[in-house]
């Protein structure tokens, strides 16, 4: 007999999850208080990289590979293009570290990774200065998703496939269903006091003209707590500095770029990319990351209800693994397998980020 179940939250965890468990077979409601993608969400921006890298995370890495390939066939089904492969240029700052860990476990897994000389860099970006960069990680097959349109493309295969999407606020105890599953992103914080810290992040996007994306690629300097990519869709060459920023309320934070923000990014590129200098400001937008204490992702039941599961915790890097996090998350709540402790609601400690180094 087939089950049904109600997913909260229309970000690209819900979404995927809604999207997969209606193609086997549940029934399936989900819940949405705003629309899908609205910029309010953590899925609702206008681009996140994928990347396979991630230190010493293999699980990741086959988790993020694996969602490449699922990103491709929402494409082919939805004939938009929401992958974009940019290639990800990764700036090491020393021999050994994250980006050495990084090539060690894409080699293991078969998955394309090049070590390049820091000056290749003059190669990929119209101006590049190569200071403090001990070699470049280059990931040709890593790229940028166009995330706002995945997630409603994924919210639109998921109807196609038999999901009813409402427009409905769920409260915890008033939802009932074979299976509840709560994926409401940064609002797991207040719903379930989920132990998270919702912070405020900024991202600009600066007007130059020649660093269209693709050629001009994604980089990240995991160190240095920032990365970007080139001018995609023409809204201007992306800067994000990725410290944790100051606590944030997901509905109610003013969604303002701070003077520290800008700071921060103006001093990067001046230092990496000179000839972007004095570029003005296209414009900059606000959204919040839900960050755990060791950056892992929350699939956990419900401490009190049976049949109900907390999905979140995306750290601010959760989107490239939508849709293969919700082939593993399928496979959990539908009783196949046990979840993975390290995604358990338990205490964790610090350890090192899978996002950059920008942890608080
Ligand atoms: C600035 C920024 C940059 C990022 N960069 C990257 C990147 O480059 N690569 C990457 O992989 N990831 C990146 N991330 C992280 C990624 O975007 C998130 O991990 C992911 O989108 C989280 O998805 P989610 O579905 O858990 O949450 P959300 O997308 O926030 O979705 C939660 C949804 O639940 C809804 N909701 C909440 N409460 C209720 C309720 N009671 N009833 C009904 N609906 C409800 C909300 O309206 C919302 O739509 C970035 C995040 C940010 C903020």
């Amino acid at each position: 007999m087939s089950r049904s179940v109600t997913i909260v939250g229309a970000g690209i965890f819900g979404a995927s999850l809604a999207y997969r468990l209606a193609r086997d077979g549940w029934g399936v409601r989900l819940y949405e208080r705003h629309e899908p993608g609205h910029p309010g969400a953590a899925s609702g921006g206008e681009s996140r990289l994928i990347r396979y890298a991630h230190g010493t995370g293999d699980w990741y890495t086959r988790s993020a590979w694996r969602a490449r390939e699922l990103w491709r066939e929402l494409e082919r089904e939805t004939g938009r293009e929401l992958l974009v492969e940019t290639g990800i240029a990764w700036f090491a700052r020393s021999e050994e570290g994250w980006e050495a860990e990084s090539e060690r476990v894409l080699r293991a897994e078969g998955i394309p990774v090049e070590r390049l000389n820091p000056d290749a860099g003059q190669e990929l970006f119209p101006s590049f200065d190569p200071q403090n960069v001990a070699f470049i990680l280059w990931e040709p097959n890593a790229g940028v998703l166009r995330a706002a349109e995945a997630t409603k493309a994924t919210v639109e295969a998921a109807e196609r496939a038999g999901a009813e999407l409402q427009h409905e606020v769920a409260e915890p105890g008033a939802v009932e269903d074979d299976v509840v599953v709560w994926a409401c992103g940064a609002w797991l914080r207040e719903l379930f006091g989920l132990p998270v810290r919702v912070t405020k992040q900024d991202t600009l996007y600066f007007a130059a003209a020649g660093w269209t994306c693709p050629p001009v690629p994604a980089w990240v300097d995991y160190s240095n707590a920032i990365y970007g990519h080139g001018d995609l869709d023409e809204l201007g060459v992306k800067v994000a500095p990725d410290q944790e920023g100051p606590a944030f309320d997901p509905e109610r934070g003013a969604r303002v770029v701070s003077p520290e923000t800008e700071h921060a990014a103006r001093t990067y590129l001046a230092q990496r990319f000179p000839a972007l200098r004095d570029t003005p400001i296209d414009h900059g937008s606000v959204c919040q990351y839900a960050v755990t204490t060791d950056t892992n992702f929350v699939l956990a039941p419900h401490p009190e209800r049976t049949d109900e599961w907390i999905f979140g915790g995306g750290s601010g890097h959760g989107f490239k693994h939508g849709p293969a996090l919700a082939e593993y998350a399928a496979s959990v709540v539908s009783g196949e397998r046990e979840p993975e402790p390290q995604f358990g609601l338990g205490p964790r400690d610090h350890g090192p980020s899978l996002r950059t180094a920008g942890t608080a």
